[in-house]
């Protein structure tokens, strides 16, 4: 694999073209970068080298007419011009044709996420955790967006007026544990704002963690600068969460922002997204999970492609992604496995899915196998005192000892194996059979 140095040759050309000179200042500058994100096709076309025919022009026109572009120098720089069409970084941040194909199973909003939406800015699916979209500008669009309904509407950054809606409703939801910053990327936000609503989630008792969803490590590397890492470290417990798709985005640059993240002590994650000719690749994903716990990353997420409308070429099935994780189970570190999820339709969140590791069980004796095919049989106790549970957590003999023991309901499938509670099914309202019940 070739090493990408911090300011390549490439890189040097893309300078001059832009500027008219090469500074590596410049460069390294992340206004300098956003100001000059590629926009459109004849400066992309111009800084590659590349030059498309008209007929794929007149396409691609279309397709920037529905979802725009908007590249940064560092991230065009990755590109292989050579061999452009295969290249994974290509694929991510330039338009497709195909984007315009819309089948039948695609939705706008294929999350809810604006349907889980309480007050705006916030979206709140789970029962501790919530999503709060602090900007909706990002300095690359990436062609796999989820939220690419948005793509290209309006910039706007949420002014504190409005940020203060979300922060009220946090403030005032006691249930909230976790805030998960999100966008758009709350990078692009300026520090002094980002300092703001950081220092505001801190005032907020029940608010325990803070997380911030970037892709900046990935397509801006320059915006991780010691001034905003000092800012982060005042507000801790903060988690980032970033967005490698391909081991050849891991640069000298991303390695650096990453480093100065990992040292400033924000454990950093990592969620990838499935890509068909980007990632949907064993020993691609083995050795992106690599290079990350490298750099201090442990891999979270691994994404299959969301139902989002214009996706439908970069969709796998889901076996692609199950071969994926059977090639990495057993394989490699358990530190370096993310776990593979599909994001419901419909809005019922992360929903985990594996291989099948249980291959029998009797009353007493579970029959398992290994990554290796080994077939194994786990002896279970012949007698097992179970512990009655009542969620009286106060009188428990296992002394739990909770600050404030509170009683709480089983939700879901969770509520099927209590003991407290006697719900028998989890049936859906709004099926015939229930309504048949209605009518007698
Ligand atoms: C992904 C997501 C979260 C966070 O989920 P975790 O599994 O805790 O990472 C929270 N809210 C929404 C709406 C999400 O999509």
């Amino acid at each position: 694999m070739i090493e990408i140095p911090v300011y390549s040759n490439t890189q040097k050309d893309i300078v001059r073209k832009i500027s008219g000179e090469a500074r590596s200042s410049s460069w390294r500058d992340w206004r300098w970068q956003v100001r000059n994100s590629i926009k459109d096709i004849d400066t992309f076309e111009k800084l590659l080298g590349i030059k498309f025919s008209n007929k794929q022009r007149e396409k691609l026109e279309l397709t920037t007419g529905k979802f725009p572009l908007s590249i940064t120098p560092y991230y065009l720089s990755l590109i292989n011009a050579e061999d452009y069409e295969n290249d994974p970084i290509f694929k991510q941040a330039f338009p497709s044709p195909l984007e315009l194909r819309i089948s039948k199973h695609d939705v706008k909003d294929p999350l809810a996420e604006d349907k889980d939406s309480p007050v705006p800015g916030i979206t709140h699916r789970y029962p501790d955790r919530v999503l709060f979209h602090v900007s909706n500008i990002c300095s690359m669009y990436c062609r796999h967006c989820t939220r690419k309904r948005k793509v290209g509407d309006r910039d706007f950054t949420p002014d504190r007026d409005e940020v203060s809606k979300g922060l009220n409703y946090i403030g005032s939801n006691p249930v909230v544990r976790d805030v998960l910053l999100s966008g758009g990327d709350p990078f692009m936000l300026p520090d002094s704002y980002l300092d703001w609503i950081l220092t505001k989630l801190g005032e907020i008792p029940h608010v325990q963690v803070v997380r911030i969803g970037t892709r900046m490590p990935v397509v801006l590397p320059y915006r991780i600068t010691d001034e905003l890492v000092a800012i982060l470290k005042k507000h801790h417990p903060v988690w980032i969460n970033t967005h490698f798709n391909h081991p050849r985005e891991i640069t000298a640059s991303s390695r650096e922002a990453l480093q100065k993240l990992a040292d400033a002590g924000i454990p950093l994650g990592n969620q990838s997204v499935l890509l068909a000719g980007v990632n949907d690749c064993p020993r691609i994903m083995k050795a992106l999970v690599h290079k990350l716990v490298e750099n201090r990353v442990r891999p979270y997420y691994l994404y299959q492609c969301d139902l989002s409308e214009g996706l439908s070429h970069f969709r796998t099935p889901i076996g692609k992604g199950i071969e994926i994780m059977e090639s990495l189970i057993g394989h490699t570190s358990g530190f370096a496995v993310p776990t593979y999820v599909v994001d419901a339709p419909g809005g019922g969140g992360k929903i985990p899915v594996l291989p099948n590791y249980m291959v029998s069980l009797s009353t007493n004796k579970v029959v398992l196998r290994n990554y290796e095919g080994v077939i194994t049989v786990y002896k279970e106790p012949d007698s097992y005192e179970p512990v009655f549970c009542n969620r009286e957590c106060g009188d428990c003999k296992l002394q739990l000892r909770l600050d404030e023991s509170e009683e709480f309901n089983a939700v879901g499938v969770e509520k099927l194996l209590s003991d407290y509670d006697r719900t028998t099914s989890l049936v859906p309202k709004n099926n015939d059979r229930m309504d048949r019940r209605d009518d007698e």
